[in-house]
């Protein structure tokens, strides 16, 4: 019955968002648009996001690489007469490496993935419990190897907590097992520092304002997935992500690539 639901909700949400995006151009602005995998479908080819990237481009959208998009977002430096788009993607899902990053590769692009230890490291009861409960498809996570890979090749790895947890919590103790664990250990599997922290389930109602201020301290760039039409959410604090994901409409995503503020 849910999964009824579920279905009959995104079919009149898609079919929604086929009329309002009629027409609707990229606002020129800085958006870093944020991603989970190539698609629910485990059949799906990395086609479909090429011919995103390709639709995206005839539209007039240049695409940047992320860290370059983060530093014109916190120094507020936006070009006027441009529409630039960066990437990043949560959770890591093995198809971030074997079907994404082979279409960035052919772009020359560079991306930022955001990563939870315990999923990489866990057994197989805790994967099949985080998958079931809490990311909610049964895609596995990349390997450390995948991911030291896409660190040498100058993509960005950042930390998105150890077990994607709600960080709504007054709890310091779990905050900060959450937010600094998961850099501790990342940056102990690849010998550099960790500058990226994304919470998880992106709306700013899932971090107190403890949370926030655990975050930026112990990351210089913080992440939600919320409020897209403004730069920052937490007083200049976190950086605004826009959801997408790679088997969307052309106009889906060009429809939310919207006017933005600081
Ligand atoms: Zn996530």
């Amino acid at each position: 019955m849910n999964s009824i639901i579920f279905k009959t909700r995104k079919f009149l949400r898609n079919r929604l968002l086929d009329i309002l995006s009629i027409n609707t151009v990229p606002k020129k602005g800085v958006h870093i648009l944020n991603g989970h995998f190539l698609s629910l479908n485990p059949n799906a080819n990395p086609e479909i996001f090429q011919h995103l990237l390709e639709g995206l481009q005839k539209k007039g959208v240049e695409f940047i690489n992320f860290e370059d998009a983060a530093n014109l977002i916190v120094n507020k430096n936006i070009p006027r007469n441009k529409c630039l788009v960066a990437f990043t993607w949560d959770d890591g899902f093995e198809e971030c490496f074997t079907k994404i990053k082979p279409v960035l590769d052919s772009w020359d692009l560079k991306a930022a993935f955001f990563i939870n230890p315990n999923f990489i490291d866990g057994d197989l009861e805790y994967r099949k419990h985080f998958k079931k409960n809490i990311v909610l498809t049964d895609k596995n996570p990349m390997t450390w190897e995948m991911i030291k890979t896409l660190a040498n090749q100058g993509h960005v790895i950042g930390a998105h907590t150890l077990d994607h947890l709600s960080l709504d919590s007054e709890n310091t103790n779990f905050l900060r097992k959450q937010i600094e664990g998961s850099k501790f250990r990342i940056e102990e599997q690849l010998g550099a520092e960790v500058k990226h922290f994304a919470f998880p389930f992106g709306q700013l109602k899932y971090i107190s304002a403890i949370g926030v201020d655990i975050a930026c301290k112990t990351f210089p760039f913080v992440y939600s997935q919320d409020n897209y039409r403004h730069y920052f959410s937490f007083d200049g604090r976190v950086i605004n992500r826009r959801h997408f994901e790679c088997d969307w409409p052309l106009n889906h995503v060009i429809y939310f690539l919207k006017s933005k503020s600081f």
